[in-house]
């Protein structure tokens, strides 16, 4: 497996300030020492609460949000590259390489303007020069998505909600990335519809040897999607595994929670749900030691004040951040 992404210490705060001098009086911090790799040609799942960092993280990724501190190495031009130094030159050529597709299409389509100009926007910034070689791009990319090439000269509110996102994975797959980073590209459209988007999406990757990273807070769907997954809880990674073993054996209680509020057929599955109670905690005053504590059923004392290490199953590479599996896994460290 060919590594992609390799993310280290990553954090991406924002400054809290308050009064008219503007003072710094502390940070949200919605990505908070993520270490993770990402590998050529997967999908990547990430899943959490919505407030747990889910989508600064996916931004940190291609920069439209500055991490705080941390690396992030990406495999670029033959080599290894911390993006986080990029010059604006540097930043700009690599946008094309990491597109992003978002949760609401009106987001990269403007309302007011004929898809045909959001199509050439990107391709005109990035140095498409004529109008034969833009065209070209834009038959070729609706192709993809299966939309005509004459609606082009249509405004987006005359799409379905799911033709909108095909428009805006078409834009996205202009510049041709390697990357796409989708921020719950499905969440708003109707379940019916939802499946089609990402079927369409799982050919499109299989085709041009895409990476994904899935960003979602439905787990049915970043199941569907993804190999790996990645739990997020409060700006950190409580959990790694591969799909399977993640819906199999969840180790960290958080994704136990999480998984039991899928609805499942099975009367005897449906005893066992375990509720997850309250809401997430604000990450500005996050909890002492483990963050999730206060909402965890099975907090120990520890679990109060000391944050737990990342144990890894050497076997599998199933990762877990959680005490109760101290003396049975071991610490990346060890
Ligand atoms: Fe629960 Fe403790 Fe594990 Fe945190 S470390 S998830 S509080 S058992
Ligand atoms: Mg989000």
């Amino acid at each position: 497996k060919e590594v992609l992404f390799k993310v280290e210490n990553l954090k991406t705060w924002f400054p809290i300030k308050k009064g008219i001098m503007k003072k710094t009086v502390g940070n949200v911090k919605a990505v908070d020492d993520i270490s993770l790799e990402v590998y050529r040609g997967e999908t990547i799942g990430i899943v959490g609460e919505s407030g747990c960092g889910k989508s600064t993280l996916g931004k940190s990724l291609m920069l439209l949000e500055k991490p705080t501190d941390g690396k992030i190495m990406f495999h670029y031009q033959g080599g290894f590259k911390d993006i986080t130094k990029f010059s604006k030159q540097e930043m700009f050529e690599f946008r094309k390489t990491v597109q992003m597709v978002f949760q609401d299409p009106y987001s990269a389509l403007n309302p007011q303007k004929k898809i045909y100009t959001s199509f050439e926007e990107p391709l005109k910034i990035h140095g498409y020069d004529t109008r034969e070689k833009r065209e070209e791009v834009m038959q070729r990319v609706l192709k993809m998505v299966n939309i005509q090439p004459d609606y082009l000269m249509r405004y987006p509110h005359e799409f379905s909600g799911g033709q909108r996102q095909r428009l805006c994975i078409a834009r996205a797959l202009e510049v041709t990335p390697e990357v796409l980073i989708c921020d719950e590209p499905v969440s708003a459209l109707d379940v019916s519809i939802q499946a089609q988007v990402l079927n369409l999406m799982k050919d499109i990757q299989k085709e041009l040897n895409l990476t994904y990273l899935f960003i979602a807070h439905d787990l049915s769907v970043v199941q569907y999607m993804s190999d790996r997954i990645i739990v997020m809880y409060l700006g950190k990674v409580v959990e790694v595994a591969d799909s399977r073993a993640l819906y199999d054996e969840p180790l960290h209680p958080y994704t136990r929670a999480l998984l039991s509020a899928i609805p499942v057929a099975d009367i005897h599955v449906e005893k066992k749900r375990q509720i997850l109670e309250g809401e997430v905690p604000s990450p500005i005053n996050k909890p002492s030691g483990c963050a999730f504590h206060n909402r965890c059923p099975m907090c120990m004392e520890q679990c109060k004040k000391q944050d737990p290490p990342m144990y890894v199953d050497k076997e599998n590479g199933h990762m877990v951040a959680c005490h109760l599996y101290e003396g049975k896994m071991m610490t990346g460290a060890e």
